[in-house]
Parts: C-alpha cells; structure tokens; sequence
C-alpha cells in the first residue's frame, strides 16, 4: 500500500467509512468557504457602491444580492450529514448559482468589469476546487460549470472575438484541470492516511485479541480448563489486596484425590488425566459460579477459595465436594478400601475480624489436609486455628 497511491480506489464499505470519517472536516470547510464568499460578496457591493458610478454599482447589485441566501441555504444542508445526492445537488447547484452570480455581476456591469469578473469567477471556482474534499465526480461538474460560464459569457463579449474567446478558456482550463489532478491526489492521500489508520487499527485489536488469548493460557490449566496455580496465586494476592488479611473473610479447601498414584498405576495415565478432569468439574459444579474460585494446584491437588464464607458454610461445601466425588464412583481398583476415587479435603477459613496471610491460610488447609490423609482418607477436615489442633469436624468412612 506504501506505493500504490494512484492507484488506491476506496469500494462499498470502506468508502462509506471514509465518507463517514472525513465529513464534519469537509462539511466546516465548505461552510466556512460559504459564510466567506457571501460576507465578500456583500462588502464588495457595497464598495461599489460607495467608490463606482451609480451606473455601474447599481446593475451590480441584483446579481450580487443571490450569493448571500445560497450560501446560507448551502450551510444550513451542510450542517449534519443527509443523503449524499441531497449533499451533492445542493452544493453544485449552489455553486453554479455562486459562479452566475459573480459572472453577471461584471456582464451587467459591462466594460473593464465583464472580463474581469469572469476571471474573479474563475478564481472563486479553483478555490472552492481545492479546498473542498469531496467525490471526483463533484469537482469535475463545479470545474466544468465554471469553464462552461467563462466560455458562454466570453462567446456572448461584445469586446473580443471568438477565437480569442476559445483561446482564453482553454488556457484556463488546463489550469482548472491541472487543479482538479491536485485536488484528487490531495483526496487520494486522506484515503491513504485513512487505510493505513484502518489497518493499524485492525492490527491493534488483533494484539489485544491475541493478548486476551494469551492471558487465558497463561491463567487455564490445559488439562482441565479450570484456573490454574498462577492465576489462584494472582486472585488471593487481589482478595487480600497486599494487606495482612482478606478484609471480607474467606475459606480455603485444598483437596487432594486419594491414592491417586494407584489409579494411574491400575489404569495408566490417560484414564488419571480423565479422572482428573472430572474431579475438576465436580468441584466446579459445587461452588458459587460468579463468587467462588477454583484452581488446580498441583498434579491431582485442588484448591478452592471461597470469599466471604465460615467454618460452617466450607465445611457444607467441602462436604458437598467429598460426596459429590464419592458418588460419581470413579474406580480406584489401587484403593482397597472404597475401590471408587475419593476425595480428602483441609479447610481453612480466616474470619471478618481476623488477620492471616493467604501463605499462612493454605499451610493451614494443607495441616488439615495432612491430618485427613492420615487419619483414613476420604474425609473434611477443619483447622482450628484458636485451639492450635486440627479438629475433625466430619468423617465419613
Ligand atoms: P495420597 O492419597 O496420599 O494423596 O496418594 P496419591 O497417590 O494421590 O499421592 P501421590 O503424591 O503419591 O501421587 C500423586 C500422583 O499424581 C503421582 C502422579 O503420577 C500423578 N499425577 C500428577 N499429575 C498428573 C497428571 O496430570 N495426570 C495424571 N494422570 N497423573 C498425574
Ligand atoms: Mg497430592
Ligand atoms: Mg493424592
């Protein structure tokens, strides 16, 4: 695209978008052009009338006296943004009316001023053609409305023949054309400026997309697809938010899957990943979806956080996870005593009025989860932290 500057044609969609994008630009300069041309328009009148003969000043003023209400009519279309054709129709039309107007002020006028006022025609027309940002096809009718003035009132001079007539609007005319060449090059490169804009635009959001992606990856375990370690140890470090304590309270269940090792020796290491996946959705399926957190933290280790909860409420919880992992009745043929997979789960819980780390919260659950493990698997176990033992609050088997 860095070269192709000729060459760039904007088609459907992206010409709307920059249509869209450049039109409060355009729609001011064309305004600004008007209210310009038609506040001229009536300070030159009436220095006619002061400095000219009346005979002259005062045939200027009918012709004269149309540009100030087209110029109006042509801010008051371009105020916001209407159909394109009522756009266009209005401003080649106003125009024309403008070149006219100008032209029969100095046909009228007669003399000096008839020539004069046709090149000054010539002249309102080139500035409109450069400055206003509009289609090609726009340009090329203001360009050929004003060529076609300068050649018919020219042909209608009583002072100068026809050849010369011709003469005089072909020079001007390579100049009005050499123009609109600008003019187009001009618009060209604001379509240039606004693709490569598009593009760099399309670029970011797809570096944001990508970047999202990533982040999901870096914070997903891919074998479960629920959180992984990194993105627990991230939400424990928010909850707490770099203090001592989670302000609101919170409990902490690690949950370990029993024997584990055996299955994986019994049935070989897809089966254990199958195991793992379902153990994952259990517990997900047993928190609150848009409070609790779930994440795996180690190989065949679960760790849940449950903000705002008490002894109590995790205790439910945990309870709720070790059954529900019981019941699905996964076999285990390595664990002689169930022959299912179960789950032994540690609960920590830091209360409202309490302070402890999260670091010291999950040795905590992991104290509990150890003492669970050894007194027979398969069970909830609480951490008491006031009374500095581990109490058993539910055992199953
Ligand atoms: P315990 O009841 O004391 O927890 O015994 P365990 O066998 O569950 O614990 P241990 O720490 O001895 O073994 C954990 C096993 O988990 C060993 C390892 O092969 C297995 N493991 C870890 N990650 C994965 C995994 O991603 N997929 C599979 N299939 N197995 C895994
Ligand atoms: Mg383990
Ligand atoms: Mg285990």
């Amino acid at each position: 695209m860095a070269r192709r500057t000729r060459d760039i044609r904007l088609k459907g969609e992206i010409k709307h978008l920059f249509r869209a994008r450049i039109w409060s630009q355009t729609a001011k300069i064309i305004r600004a052009w008007m209210i310009w041309v038609a506040f001229l328009d009536v300070l030159t009148l009436a220095l006619n009338i002061l400095i000219l003969p009346r005979g002259i000043a005062v045939p200027m003023l009918l012709p004269g006296a149309i540009i100030p209400p087209v110029a109006i009519g042509i801010v008051l279309v371009w105020r916001q943004p209407r159909a394109p054709w009522l756009q266009g129709a209005s401003l080649i039309a106003g125009m024309f009316l403008i070149l006219l107007s100008v032209a029969l002020v100095g046909v009228l006028a007669g003399g000096e001023f008839y020539e004069r006022h046709l090149n000054v025609m010539l002249f309102v027309a080139i500035t409109a053609i450069i400055i206003f940002g509009i289609p090609l096809a726009w340009t090329l009718t203001i360009a050929a409305l004003a060529l076609g003035l300068y050649l018919i009132f020219q042909l209608l001079n009583p002072a100068i023949e026809l050849g010369s007539a011709v003469a005089a609007t072909l020079f001007f005319a390579s100049g009005i054309f050499a123009t609109v060449a600008a003019r187009r090059i001009m618009t060209i490169l604001a379509q240039k400026t606004f693709l490569f804009e598009l593009r760099d635009r399309h670029r970011v959001a797809e570096l944001a997309n990508a970047n999202d992606r990533l982040e999901l990856l870096a914070s997903t375990d891919p074998l479960t697809g629920i959180a992984n370690r990194r993105w627990m140890t991230e939400r424990l470090d928010h909850l707490w938010g770099g203090g001592g304590r989670c302000p609101d309270g919170a409990a902490m269940l690690m949950c370990d899957i029993d024997h584990f090792k055996k299955l994986n020796d019994h049935h070989g290491h897809a089966e254990g990943d199958r195991c793992l996946v379902e153990v994952a959705r259990i517990i997900h399926d047993n928190v609150r979806r848009d409070r609790d957190h779930v994440a795996r933290y180690g190989g065949e280790e679960f760790l849940v956080l449950l903000p705002g909860v008490y002894e109590e409420e995790a205790v439910s919880v945990a309870e709720r996870i070790r059954k529900s992992v019981e019941a699905a009745a996964f076999p285990n043929p390595g664990f002689r005593v169930s022959r299912c997979v179960t789950l032994s789960i540690g609960v920590a819980v830091q209360s409202a009025d309490g302070a402890i780390s999260p670091e010291q919260l999950q040795r905590q659950a992991d104290a509990a989860l150890y003492l669970a493990k050894q007194t027979g698997r398969n069970r909830v176990l609480l951490h008491k932290p006031e009374s500095a033992e581990r109490k058993r609050i539910q055992s199953t088997r």
